[in-house]
């Protein structure tokens, strides 16, 4: 699953997981209205203007986000190709049916690597909440070990070479209707109710 929206332009919004207001209380259908409607169809609008009819277009999006990374003259297309990538691997990394506990091999690897799954959870919310500013909370399968690393604005594993298998996306209009500042708030309810381990057991196959 964390080979997502392969293909080339016209990249496509795909269509969100669960109904829109699936997520209420922890998060409401008005949030999830701007941030899948407005915000992350922005970023998929905006890839297909800035690719229409260069060499980019004929790649998918993994290709363009790894071809455009870090290089200073094509920021606003690596900016908008990795924030499609990012939103769509959110909306993945959360369920109505989730939180509680990892599927039983998840569930061994944090704990190698962790000690527990409160453990792992709390360093979550750590990376979430001491991300200054724009960014994302992952975590990762790096060389066959989990770890939980952030990331700033748009930036993802995949330029690192790691496996991303879930995030939380920890930009302001992922939470700011419903909980204003509070950014522990949201994080905090999204690892007990919504995370979706199930997700991440499949990414790590
Ligand atoms: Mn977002």
């Amino acid at each position: 699953m964390s080979n997502q929206n392969t293909g080339s332009a016209p990249y496509v919004l795909p269509p969100l997981p669960y109904a829109d207001n699936a997520l209420d209380p922890v998060i409401s259908a008005n949030t999830l209205g701007f941030h899948y409607g407005k915000h992350h169809k922005t970023y998929v609008d905006n890839l297909n203007k800035l690719v229409a009819g260069t060499d980019l277009a004929d790649l998918s999006l993994e290709e363009i986000i790894t071809s455009t990374a870090g290089k200073a003259d094509k920021v606003g297309i690596f900016n908008n190709a990795a924030q499609v990538w990012n939103h769509t691997f959110y909306w993945n990394s959360l369920s109505p049916k989730g939180g509680g506990e990892p599927p039983a091999s998840l569930k061994q690897k944090i704990e190698t690597a962790f000690g527990s799954v409160e453990v792992c959870k709390k360093e979550l919310a750590t990376a979430a909440t001491t991300q200054f500013g724009s960014g994302w909370a992952w975590l990762v399968n790096d060389g066959d070990k989990l770890q939980v690393i952030k990331t700033g604005n748009a930036d993802l594993p995949l330029t690192k070479g790691m496996k991303p298998l879930l995030t939380i996306d920890v930009w302001e209009h992922a939470y700011y209707l419903d909980y204003q500042n509070r950014r522990a708030d949201y994080v905090n309810a999204v690892l007990d109710k919504l995370i979706n381990w199930g997700f991440a057991a499949d990414n790590d196959k």
